[in-house]
């Protein structure tokens, strides 16, 4: 069992398996950066997974593969194939952006995944471009579709933008209702490498625009995730929020991320980060897991919201995975 040095368990692992991005997110990469890890840098599938099946042994039960975009990643049903041969009972998701999911969703589900994540932020063509910086709804809405006629089950990201899509909150919650879809809210995370010009809904103002509809009731939080559930009294359905701004956030945090370079991140609102990656090379796995048990080790007790508010961190999303 994984523990970190404030008692917390630890027991979910999200790995990036790139930072590259086909789209352009005006919260996340609005614009492409500087210079891309060099391909050279990145682990190989094998390399990777000689970590993840060293964190599984210690007591990893629950592992997304993120991105970037995960599955800009060459035959990421490979990838997804080893991890689910090594433990076919592993909570095993991903979260993409659905763009190439009308290719891809059979294969991943052949090769053992059972869930996913997609992030839909508009069912305007003309705003999810804006906000993509890519003509890319019809896609993501086919990739959606493809993946649950594959029988994968799907879960929505939205995340909410001042003058944006916020007049599509409700709208983006009765087409995940009606398709058996559980759609979860995130507020926009301030950090230094989204567009100047956007700004987020706080969790409540996200409650105020479902509940000039419905009546809502919280529920508690999903398992150990930062989504608190809620449920409309009128037709039973059930949505999550995200709202790390909340300090609550920390308190039962049970994950470390992993990117596609090898860094090993103990929190996503902190610089510090531990490389696995010539251990792995090495297949020295000793030394990867006394790095690992540093890393728990250090873990952060707390986000750095309240030091850093309206300012955010300065990792990429892209880069650790959200
Ligand atoms: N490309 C994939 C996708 O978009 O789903 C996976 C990677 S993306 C970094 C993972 C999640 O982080 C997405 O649901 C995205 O909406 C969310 N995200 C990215 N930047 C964010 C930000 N600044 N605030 C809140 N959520 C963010
Ligand atoms: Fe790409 Fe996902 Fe970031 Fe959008 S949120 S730019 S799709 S990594």
């Amino acid at each position: 069992m994984l523990i970190d040095g404030h008692g917390r368990r630890v027991n979910y692992l999200r790995v990036s398996v790139t930072e590259r991005c086909n789209f352009r997110c005006q919260y996340c990469m609005p614009e492409k950066p500087f210079s891309w890890v060099p391909q050279e840098n990145l682990l190989s599938f094998e390399d990777l997974f000689k970590f993840i099946r060293l964190a599984i042994d210690e007591g990893i039960e629950k592992i997304r593969i993120t991105g970037g975009e995960p599955l800009l990643r060459q035959d990421l049903d490979r990838f997804v194939a080893m991890i689910h041969d090594y433990k076919s009972d592993i909570d095993l998701a991903l979260t993409t952006n659905g763009y190439l999911l009308p290719e891809t969703a059979q294969k991943l589900r052949e090769a053992g995944l059972k869930r996913l994540n997609v992030s839909l932020d508009s069912l305007k063509p003309a705003v999810a471009a804006r906000i993509a910086q890519k003509n890319v709804l019809g896609k993501v809405l086919e990739g959606i579709e493809r993946a649950q006629e594959v029988g994968l089950g799907v879960k929505i990201n939205m995340v909410p933008l001042k003058g944006i899509n916020d007049d599509e909150i409700l709208d983006l919650l009765e087409y995940a209702r009606e398709r058996g879809i559980k759609i979860r809210f995130i507020e926009y995370m301030e950090n230094s490498h989204a567009s100047d010009e956007i700004r987020g809904l706080y969790g409540k103002e996200i409650l105020e625009r479902i509940k000039e509809r419905y009546t809502i009731h919280r529920l508690g939080r999903e398992g150990a995730s930062p989504s608190y559930n809620y449920r409309i009294e009128e037709n039973g359905y059930e949505f999550g929020l995200i709202d790390p701004h909340k300090h609550d956030f920390c308190e039962s945090c049970n994950r470390i991320r992993l990117t596609a370079e090898g860094h090993l991140i103990p929190c996503l609102y902190f610089d510090e980060a531990q490389s696995i990656a010539d251990a792995v090379r090495a297949g020295d796995i000793d030394a990867a897991a006394g790095i690992l048990a540093e890393v728990l080790r250090d873990k952060p007790k707390e986000n750095r919201w309240s030091e850093t508010e309206n300012e955010g961190s300065n990792r990429a999303f892209y880069e650790t995975g959200g």
